[in-house]
């Protein structure tokens, strides 16, 4: 079993510390663990988007969280659990650049980006749901995959997280969507990007799998790679739906799922999952 996509108490809106996931990994016979905690918050989205600091670990605690990861990891080598140090940011265009230089002062092995905003809008808040009711969820759709295609080709990331993340609060177009899904697919293949299996998405309103088992057959047939995570935001959220990740790879047509190692990926087969 692997996980890509684990947060700790540094994001102000999860629990538990590296060592606390470690072990609880340990336990459920995980082999392959990846801290990816939210990125600090571009300043410029600090200053204007109100609650923000609740969403991702302060800027001055980012060394902080890489050097318990450290130590996590050694503390994995003693109880069979390889520990990844990895990182999720917000993709939006407006903090790339900050992004961009954290990224290239801490030496990650794996970097999820996401889209958690529409404007300045936290689609994915529970708290914030009330924005739905101004959009036409079509047109809504669109903009999100928009938003992802156009993080993906920012290069900024190795792998999409959670990406259809838009469903989350079933608010969806009336009229299918299968052309939506086959054109993301279609573009973040050429953007060179993975995706992730999410298995969250099974604990919220939504109840499916991030990607639904749609998308995830048109990113395969499109030729994208997937990653699995659980993005736990508690340690006994760890490896959460990951049998139904790989039921879903396997119904989709998928043989393999990667890890990244120093932002290298490497092939995994789905029997080792
Ligand atoms: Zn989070
Ligand atoms: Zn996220």
């Amino acid at each position: 079993m692997i996980d890509l996509h684990v947060h700790t108490w540094r994001c102000r809106h999860a629990e538990g510390t590296p060592e606390e996931y470690v072990r609880v990994a340990a336990r459920r016979g995980v082999s392959t663990l990846c801290f990816t905690e939210h990125l600090p918050m571009a300043p410029s989205l600090m200053e204007r988007i109100p609650g923000v600091e609740g969403y991702a670990m302060p800027l001055d605690e980012l060394p902080a969280y890489v050097g318990e990861v450290r130590e996590a990891a050694a503390l994995g080598a003693s109880l069979g659990v390889e520990v990844l140090l990895g990182i999720e940011i917000d993709a939006v265009p407006e903090a790339r650049r900050h992004a961009a230089s954290l990224l290239e002062a801490h030496p990650f092995d794996l970097v999820l980006a996401s889209i958690h905003f529409i404007d300045d809008w936290a689609f994915d808040d529970p708290r914030k749901t009330a924005e739905y009711d101004r959009w036409d969820f079509g047109e809504l759709w669109e903009r999100y995959f928009a938003d992802l295609v156009d993080a993906a080709r920012s290069g900024l990331a190795d792998v999409m997280a959670h990406a259809d993340l838009v469903k989350k609060f079933c608010k969806r177009p009336e009229s299918p969507v299968g052309h939506m899904y086959a054109a993301t697919a279609g573009a973040l293949r050429e953007a060179g990007v993975a995706v992730e299996v999410n298995t969250a998405g099974l604990r919220k309103p939504c109840k499916e799998l991030y990607p639904g088992q749609e998308f995830l057959a048109e990113l395969h047939r499109a030729g994208v790679p997937v990653t699995i995570g659980s993005d736990a935001h508690a340690p006994d959220e760890v490896a959460l739906g990951a049998r139904e990740a790989v039921e879903a790879l396997r119904a989709a047509g998928y043989s393999s799922a990667l890890v990244f190692r120093g932002r290298v990926p490497e092939e995994v087969g789905i029997d080792e999952l």
